[in-house]
């Protein structure tokens, strides 16, 4: 087995080491570039596709010419690290926050429910909003609320999943689902069973709990390649980073224990003296050196699971809801973002229908057409349940499930549906994962894994993912005697929240 060098027989890296490469050009890559590179580091960022973003990233439709995401991204108010890589990074601008969500009953108590803070200090900032959903009855109502404060309070030594924990507290079916399973389906992607309880716990505590802020959305008002191509990748290079897409790399260079360089797939070397691999999990075993497989850390990235997320974008021809966004209950659409009217490129109303002779368009098929319609953007996360259906059926469906929800405008035509589903949009949040999750050190000191799937203590997020390069540049900045803190603070917890707590 090649023996790796220790911290020890690591030469004295403070004035020599300058150069780092990191692979990857996903979030995680790219804070980790972002953190480095103004810091005076000389970064090369290798990224195997043509454009960056990895899997927060746009495809263009070839029926529209639209430049449209693989899946409606956004952030929360406590992902700190995200948003401040996004001030570092200067796009901020291209995210509006919503201070508003909109709750859209079951089917047969379809009704709108504004869901936003009111005065009161955290945890009760949420509670009147809560209070006005008319679907939960007020016993469901106190078990919510029971159920909220036993959660704040408690403790698990073994993690387990949050269902279990759940059926603990009888919590009952309808409220598991209609609740529990609403928020976080869309936040942890996965069913309440195959959650873990920590996890969960994190998701109310840190979003809509201890602090009045920390549930807002934060959701892009432009295709995430500009935020990507034009903003980020801007300012890197401004840094000096040199980013090189469409370089994919086949493996590291070893040479005594230390990664001297990676090989590209056309041959090439570049060369280095800290890399950061910020790949997803899957592909990190095979850039190693075989020796390394067999490491544990290493190892159990095998037991990550994954979760698929789906996202159904739809064209109507007039507009079915002035509302920017809305979370469905009990239906098969989970959450709805109106692409028109939160856009920042295009007026919030329709323009020209598309030319597909009055036919539903599945997918891409079909002749380009140079305008669009009105767009809605429909996620569905944890889509393991679709592997039954069609892409026609779920669009039909996810179509009937709008016009149930606002059946105003019968005349609106839909133009074209397609739906893309990510297989292994995030790592599953199963009980006990954070033991299999990598730490961003290796067990090679020049080398750095990054990545949401790295252990970061949040889901498979951007915030995660942020987090996990600016985890890896902290320990590049340590070893090359810069040591420095990149990672910012979480956002203070309410003093109520913290006496309740106590
Ligand atoms: C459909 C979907 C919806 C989501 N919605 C949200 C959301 O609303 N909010 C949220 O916070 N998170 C969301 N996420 C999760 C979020 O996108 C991820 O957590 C985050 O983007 C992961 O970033 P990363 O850098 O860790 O990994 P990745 O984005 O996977 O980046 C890895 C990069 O490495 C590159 N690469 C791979 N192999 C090589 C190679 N050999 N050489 C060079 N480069 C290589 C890849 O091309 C990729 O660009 C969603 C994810 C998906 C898929």
């Amino acid at each position: 087995m090649t023996e790796f060098a220790t911290e020890h027989s690591t030469p004295s890296l403070a004035e020599s080491v300058r150069r780092v490469v990191i692979v990857g050009g996903g979030l995680a890559g790219l804070a980790a570039a972002s953190a480095l590179a103004a810091r005076g580091m000389a970064v090369t960022v290798l990224e195997s596709r043509p454009r960056l973003g990895g899997r927060a990233s746009s495809i263009v439709d070839r029926d529209t010419g639209e430049t449209i995401d693989n899946c409606q991204h956004v952030a929360m108010g406590c992902c700190t690290s995200f948003r401040h890589f996004c001030d570092a990074t200067g796009c901020s601008d291209l995210f509006e926050t919503q201070k508003e969500l909109y709750f859209v009953g079951p089917p047969g108590q379809t009704k709108v429910v504004r869901f936003a803070a009111s005065s009161l200090p955290a945890p009760l900032h949420l509670a009147s909003s809560f209070l006005r959903m008319p679907w939960f009855t007020l016993g469901e109502k106190r078990q919510i609320a029971f159920g909220l404060r036993r959660l704040t309070k408690a403790r698990l030594e073994t993690d387990r999943s949050f269902q279990a924990w759940l059926d603990e507290q009888r919590q009952s079916e309808t409220v598991q689902r209609r609740f529990w399973h609403l928020i976080l389906v869309s936040a942890l992607s996965e069913s309440l069973d195959r959650i873990s309880f920590h996890h969960a716990r994190k998701v109310f505590v840190d979003g809509f709990l201890s602090c009045r802020e920390g549930w807002e959305v934060s959701i892009p008002t432009v295709p995430l390649d500009d935020v990507y191509e034009t903003r980020i990748a801007a300012a890197l290079r401004k840094h000096g980073a040199d980013i090189r897409v469409k370089s994919g790399v086949r493996r590291l260079v070893m040479s005594g224990g230390h990664v001297v360089g990676v090989e590209l797939r056309d041959g090439s070397e570049v060369a280095g003296d800290e890399f950061v691999l910020a790949v997803p999990q899957y592909l990190v075993k095979s850039m190693l050196p075989d020796e390394l497989s067999e490491h544990p850390g290493v190892a159990a990235l095998d037991r990550l699971e994954t979760a698929p997320i789906a996202s159904v974008h739809l064209w109507y021809d007039q507009p079915l809801t002035e509302l920017p966004h809305a979370t469905f209950v009990d239906r098969l659409s989970q959450w709805m973002f109106n692409r028109t009217v939160l856009s920042s490129v295009q007026p919030p109303s329709c323009r020209s229908p598309l030319p597909l002779g009055g036919e539903v368009a599945v997918s891409a098929a079909g002749e380009g057409g140079g305008e669009q319609g009105c767009r809605l953007q429909v996620v569905i996360s944890a889509a393991h349940d679709l592997s039954g259906m069609s892409e026609k059926e779920v669009i039909a469906k996810v179509d009937a499930e709008l016009r149930e929800v606002w059946p105003d405008n019968h005349e609106a035509r839909l133009l074209k549906g397609r739906m893309i589903t990510e297989h292994r949009a995030v790592f599953s949040p199963l009980p006990g994962v954070d033991e299999i999750r990598a730490l961003q050190q290796s067990p090679i000191p020049n080398l750095q894994l990054a990545g949401d799937w790295t252990r970061t203590g949040w889901p498979a997020t951007m915030e995660g993912a942020v987090r996990s390069g600016y985890l890896a540049a902290e320990n590049i900045l340590g070893r090359c005697g810069a040591a420095a803190s990149v990672v910012p603070s979480d956002l203070p917890s309410a003093r109520l929240f913290r006496w309740l707590m106590s």
